[in-house]
């Protein structure tokens, strides 16, 4: 295990404990979060060393989604996800009509996808092996791993997004340089990110999906993660949330408490967390759109 002695984002050397928690999905090991005493980042502390981060991922979770899963949960899930996908089309729209977009962490390229098929130039980098496979061979996305994105040339996107990945990376610093490297300087970023300080969040506390130990490293809320862009010259211009997510994530947490009719309960859970939550700032989930600020 490696010890943070720096705060991730501000780079301070005080935090205190915030919270116990457990890998309540995969490995079942315990992990502690804490918070910086100066800028309020929550980060996970101590963290698995880097080459041993691969074995918390189940690899495999991805395609099982996507290789015909019948039944009730199938059919929503796949609605869900098209909705989600226009969803997120829209906010593009809202700031480029047209151009070239990378996705990091780009999955099994569904998003990537979507948008090639409406003429987008398109790339993924996806650090799963299996899921960089199944893009390719459903999709014909071009898509790679992470080592990549140093070979990217400066300027070349229009669009980046980052749907949920954020959290997961481990050089924060060296990963933000290169977002602001890559991106046009007209372009836009967009980073969706689970909310710490969101009301389901506070609802469920240790037992939270969205804290996900070991695999999510930092635990943003819209002032944290402000603070890091701010940092990179980057400027939050617009947000959005992602309502389903907090529907998603309160099911889940509800599994982790070992709860009955975990589905109906998190279905209601995250409709009341959806009410609590202010507009635009803690949801469940979030979406921020950057530029670089002048
Ligand atoms: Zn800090």
């Amino acid at each position: 295990m490696i010890e943070i002695k720096n705060c991730p984002v501000c780079s301070a050397t005080t935090y205190s404990k915030y919270l116990e928690t457990e890998d309540y999905f995969f490995s079942n090991e315990r992990f502690s979060l804490v918070k910086c005493t100066k800028c309020n980042l929550v980060f996970t502390n101590p963290i698995p060393e880097l080459s041993k981060i691969g074995d918390y991922y189940e690899t495999d979770k991805y395609l099982s989604h996507n290789s015909g899963s019948s039944g009730i949960i199938g059919t929503i899930y796949k609605k869900v996800r098209e909705i989600n996908l226009k969803n997120k089309y829209s906010i593009i729209l809202k700031f480029k009509k047209e151009g070239s977009v990378i996705d990091i962490g780009s999955g099994t390229g569904e998003f990537l996808n979507y948008l090639s098929n409406r003429k987008w130039k398109t790339k993924g980098i996806e650090p799963s092996k299996n899921a960089r496979e199944f893009a390719r061979e459903n999709y014909n996305i071009d898509v790679n791993e992470e080592s990549e994105l140093s070979n990217i040339p400066n300027e070349q996107f229009d669009v980046l997004t980052m749907w949920h990945v954020l959290e997961h990376v481990y050089n924060l610093d060296e990963r933000m340089k290169t977002i602001v490297r890559i991106l046009k300087a007209d372009g836009i970023a967009i980073i969706a990110l689970p909310m710490v300080d969101s009301a389901d969040s506070l609802q469920f506390g240790k037992y939270w999906a969205g804290l996900d130990v070991p695999r999510h490293l930092y635990h943003f809320s819209a002032n944290t993660f402000e603070t890091l862009a701010k940092k990179y010259n980057l400027k939050i211009i617009d947000r959005y949330p992602m309502k389903f997510d907090s529907l998603y994530v309160s099911w889940l947490s509800h599994q982790a408490m070992k709860h009955s009719l975990s589905l109906l309960r998190g279905v209601l859970s995250g409709l009341k967390s959806n009410l609590k939550a202010n507009k635009n700032s803690n949801y469940s989930s979030m979406i921020f759109v950057l530029n670089k600020s002048s």
